[in-house]
């Protein structure tokens, strides 16, 4: 080394001292938008790990969303059951009127009969 080179030291600054957490192993793009909709238990390591992007997640985390999918599910059977009820009160509503609407069909039918009886019978009145 040359002697005549005096070597400039910059003071180190410190503001990283300030942190006494440090983060490490920062989740990636795809890990951070994963719902981690499934999940395997990792029994020897006590973990819930997604199976999608690899990620340990919150067990409390996990539970909770799988308790709140639950009473979707339980609220849209529900819903489904109300729908079906409502159709079967318009399916009978509809074939009621169906047969009201034959009965009243099968009454004209009879009138026009009648009438044209009576025509037949006038006309045979004129005729003679
Ligand atoms: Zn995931």
């Amino acid at each position: 080394m040359d002697d005549n080179v005096i070597p400039l030291v910059q003071p180190k600054r410190d503001e990283e001292k300030l942190l006494n957490v440090t983060v490490t192993d920062r989740k990636e793009y795809a890990q951070q938008r994963c719902k981690h909709r499934a999940v395997e238990a990792d029994e020897t390591n006590r973990v819930i790990r997604c199976l999608n992007c690899g990620c340990v997640v919150d067990p409390f985390e996990h539970i909770l969303r799988c308790a709140i999918d639950g009473e979707h599910i339980v609220t849209e059977i529900m819903q489904l059951h109300r729908r079906r009820d409502e159709m079967r009160e318009s399916v009978a509503s509809l074939e009621r009127e169906e047969k009201n609407a034959k009965a009243r069909l099968r009454s004209a039918r009879t009138l026009i009969l009648f009438a044209e009886n009576d025509l037949k019978n006038v006309e045979q009145g004129v005729k003679q």
